[in-house]
């Protein structure tokens, strides 16, 4: 969905939708939504500068960074992003003092807001904090690729003292 500039104020005018899981390609392997997105907000417009602000709701199914098991959870999201025209996004990006209050800016493109390309981006970095299971997932066996957190392998565990490798790898020359 895009959001035309033009009819923007500084008196917010709601806007809202829904997205279809398979609307917002996250491009990303190990998360995909399962539910649809609802976002609603509010836009303003002070000058060429677009306020965005509003929520997103979805559910997301993320494969955990240890043991790769799929879980689900819902997920919110809150927003708050400014944007400006993508030719003054340019010339202040040559400026090397850029103000910190400039790098919660984002750019549209001619005389709209990409509203599209803002959900895909906040789920982004909503999920960047969440790839695991659980917070003490113990992860696959890096030998056997067992499941840790279900069932005990019989590999040998943890790092292997240096100083016993060097023995182990003197023994498998010698054989
Ligand atoms: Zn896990
Ligand atoms: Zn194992």
């Amino acid at each position: 969905m895009q959001i035309g500039v033009e009819n923007l104020t500084a008196a917010a005018r709601p806007f809202a939708h829904t997205y279809r899981p398979e609307e917002v390609e996250l491009e990303e392997e190990a998360a995909r939504l399962v539910a649809d997105a609802a976002v609603e907000g509010s836009a303003t417009r002070k000058g060429e500068q677009v306020r965005l602000r509003g929520t997103i709701k979805t559910e997301v199914e993320l494969l955990c960074d240890r043991c790769a098991a799929p879980q689900r959870a819902p997920l919110a999201v809150e927003f708050d992003t400014s944007f400006i025209p993508q030719e003054v996004e340019a010339v202040k990006a040559e400026n090397v003092e850029l103000q910190a209050e400039d790098l919660i800016l984002s750019a549209y493109e001619g005389d709209a807001v990409d509203l599209d390309e803002l959900v895909r981006e906040q789920i982004l970095l909503a999920l960047l904090s969440r790839h695991l299971c659980r917070e003490d997932c113990k992860g696959l066996c890096q030998k056997c690729g067992a499941n840790l957190n279900d069932e005990h392998c019989s590999c040998e565990q943890g790092e292997v003292d240096p100083r016993w490798a060097a023995l182990a790898d003197l023994k498998n020359r010698e054989q």
